[in-house]
């Protein structure tokens, strides 16, 4: 029987990771937490998901459940790396509390912990605390901070995103990150609404080149329409499409570094997509390859015949930005 002290957490699950060259078993956990302080980007559904406890005790408590929880379910000596979101920022005392975090350092010792924030919590205090009680000597970086940069343009962050962080406060979280001793995985979003298919591309592509050798991991993330999202308002009127499947194979042949990518709801209407037949193969192929990085798999997936090829070639020529009055 499950006790009161047990709560499950948002979702908890066992994959692989490559690192190192190698290949790890990993555990993911999201937390259900008190929720992104900012709560404001225009693709994001996470923001919803929050924990409305009365203090910071209560808040603490109801993680904590889900630690334990987790602790129940599966033996931790399995997975030397450990990945955890929240719906928000790990690091925000406000979402989840610093007791709270160093539970979790204190539970994951000596692991490889991946826990996702934005920049502003990125603080030498308490990534310092975190990885005091985290470092065990096992590794030579223990923590990776992961944020969400989505972009390396400003302009792009803030008006198709609204994320609220420009790329110079990513890049001091780096270098917070960095003088601490962990390490920075960078995600991008392929696709914020409102470019086209080619200028969403060429977002992506120049964002690569500038992470290039300033972060250890890259993850790309092609956007997909989340339900109650002011993204998924433009979807329903026709005024968006998630990414082709085919762009995202041509950024991950070009990346100046492997990539890891999984294209969440691949192949669906609200995911990215092809023409329908040819998505399965190649939503499997990239995620087959963020483990394996073989780009050669990425070159026979581009080869693939499939006549939405053609569509494709044609939306990355064709596709213009509808424009806005300037003035009224
Ligand atoms: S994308 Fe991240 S920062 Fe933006 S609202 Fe969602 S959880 Fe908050
Ligand atoms: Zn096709």
């Amino acid at each position: 029987m499950i006790s009161e002290s047990l709560k499950k957490p948002l979702a908890c699950w066992r994959g692989k990771e490559r690192y190192d060259d190698g290949i790890v078993e990993c555990l993911t956990i999201i937390f259900e937490s008190g929720g992104c302080s900012w709560a404001r980007c225009r693709m994001c559904s996470y923001r919803h998901e929050r924990y409305r406890a009365q203090s910071c005790e209560e808040l603490a408590a109801h993680l904590n459940a889900q630690l334990a929880w987790v602790r129940s379910q599966f033996n931790l000596d399995e997975f030397p790396m450990i990945k955890i979101f929240t719906s928000g920022s790990f690091f925000d005392p406000a979402e989840v509390p610093l007791t709270f975090q160093k539970e979790v350092a204190l539970a994951f010792r000596g692991k490889i912990v991946i826990a996702e924030s934005r920049p502003e919590y990125i603080t030498p205090d308490t990534i310092g605390h975190f990885l005091s009680e985290l470092n065990d000597g096992t590794h030579a970086t223990p923590l990776y901070c992961a944020i969400g940069l989505e972009t390396t343009n400003d302009i792009i962050r803030e008006k198709c995103i609204n994320k609220g962080f420009t790329y110079a406060d990513f890049k001091q979280a780096v270098t917070v990150a960095h003088t601490a001793g962990a390490g920075v995985k960078a995600y991008l979003l392929f696709k914020p609404p409102f470019l086209t298919e080619a200028e969403a591309v060429t977002d992506t592509r120049s964002s690569l080149a500038d992470l290039a050798g300033t972060v250890e991991m890259v993850s790309m993330n092609p956007c997909t329409v989340q339900r109650r999202t002011e993204l998924e308002l433009y979807w329903k009127q026709g005024d968006y499409r998630p990414p082709y499947l085919w762009s995202v194979l041509s950024l991950l042949k070009d990346a100046p570094m492997h990539v890891t990518c999984d294209p969440l709801g691949g192949g669906q209407q609200r995911g990215p997509h092809n023409c329908g037949k040819c998505d399965y193969d190649i939503t499997k192929g990239i995620r087959d390859y963020s483990i394996s990085a073989d780009r050669d798999l990425i070159g026979a997936l581009l080869e693939i015949v499939c006549t939405c090829k053609n569509e494709w070639e044609y939306v990355l020529d064709r596709e213009r930005p509808y424009c806005m009055p300037l003035t009224r």
